[in-house]
């Protein structure tokens, strides 16, 4: 069995040095435990603030604790966990081949809702992110300018397909032409705007959304935050999902302080976690499998291929390598 160990914090950008992989034996399941062995993983923009010792929303890790997110996997092994071996679940746990949870720490994982990586992905967390965002705290409507950051990833491809079935015309911005092209061509946006390929954020959202900003989804932060933030129109929601532009940094970044510019637009931010939707879960997974089924809401995954290649998968997001959801496949049925 080998398993990955936080080898040492990070300073500013992890790399592979931030990982140690260890051979261990097997784990017994102890009373109410199951044994599983990993199919999918899920690497996460969030296991950055875990690495660092400071204040994050989740826990930091102890150098030399293994490494945990959120795994499909299936059951070898269950002692009284309320599961049977060959039962597919999900549920957080180690970077490894296999790993033991306690039952109810596990969820089962319907295969007739699509293939059982998407628990991972649009049936999954990110889906699920994206779904209370948009609906309970960005709430574009009908006539609304929706405009989301990370526009490709995870979170964000789902979220501004949700935009767009409740009417708002959908701008996303995200780092490569080929990601544009899958936001207008594949998820129906009815604009994408390459970041990379320009400096004046601004002037693009000018010519993309015109009619200023009513809704903004933010999963990146930084500078591209800072130009919507200057064409939010009065009344406008902003949910603060995530500021993976700033997950690296070393100090706090100043720049232009745009909370003054809120006042008259009456404007309200507010950051959001996904885990305090966790009563409503299940209808909001049950909504996204709906429009997964009905073609209402298209998905992408970017699977690396074996459990030592979780670490390229986890540093490939913070340079944007990911399409959609990215999962690392350590086993096969
Ligand atoms: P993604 O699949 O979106 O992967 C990260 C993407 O971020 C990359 O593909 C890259 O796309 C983009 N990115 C990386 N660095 C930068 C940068 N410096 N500037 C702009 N874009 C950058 O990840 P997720 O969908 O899983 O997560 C998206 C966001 O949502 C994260 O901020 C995460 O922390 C947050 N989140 C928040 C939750 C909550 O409960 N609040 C729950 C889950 C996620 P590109 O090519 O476009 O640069």
């Amino acid at each position: 069995n080998r398993q990955f160990r936080l080898a040492k914090r990070p300073e500013g950008k992890p790399d592979h040095d931030t990982f140690d992989l260890v051979e261990t034996d097997v784990p017994d399941p102890g009373p109410g435990e199951a044994l599983v062995r990993t199919r999918y993983l899920s690497v996460d923009p969030y296991m950055r603030g875990r690495m660092s010792a400071g204040e994050s929303y989740a826990d930091p890790w102890e150098v030399g604790d293994p490494l945990r997110g959120g795994v499909v996997g299936e059951v070898v092994e269950s002692n009284g966990a309320g599961f049977e071996a060959g039962d597919i679940v999900t549920g957080d746990l180690q970077w490894a081949d296999y790993a033991t949870a306690p039952g109810t720490a596990l969820r089962a994982v319907d295969p007739d809702l699509g293939p059982v990586s998407t628990a991972l992905g649009v049936l999954g967390m990110p889906g699920r992110t994206a779904y209370f965002g948009v609906r309970e705290v960005a709430e574009p409507g009908p006539s609304d300018t929706f405009v989301v950051t990370g526009a490709a990833g995870a979170v964000g491809s789902v979220a501004g397909q949700i935009a767009s079935l409740a009417g708002a015309r959908v701008v996303g911005f995200a780092g490569s032409a080929e990601k544009v092209a899958f936001l207008e061509d594949e998820l129906g946006f009815d604009a994408g705007i390459d970041y990379s390929a320009t400096d004046d954020y601004g002037a693009a959202l000018d010519e993309a959304a015109p009619d200023g900003v009513d809704a903004y989804f933010d999963n990146v932060g930084g500078p591209i935050t800072d130009a919507v933030f200057d064409r939010l129109n009065v009344d406008a929601r902003v949910a603060v999902c995530g500021q993976i532009s700033l997950y690296n940094a070393t100090e706090r970044p100043t720049g232009p302080r745009k909370l003054p510019g809120l006042v008259s637009k009456r404007a309200r931010v507010e950051g959001f976690l996904v885990g305090d939707f966790a009563p409503r879960f299940e209808a909001a997974t049950e909504r996204l499998a709906e429009w997964v089924a009905s073609g209402d809401l298209q998905y992408r995954e970017t699977v690396t291929e074996g459990l030592e290649s979780a670490p390229d998968a986890f540093l490939g997001l913070f340079e944007g390598e990911n399409v959609g959801k990215q999962l690392v496949r350590v086993s096969e049925p």
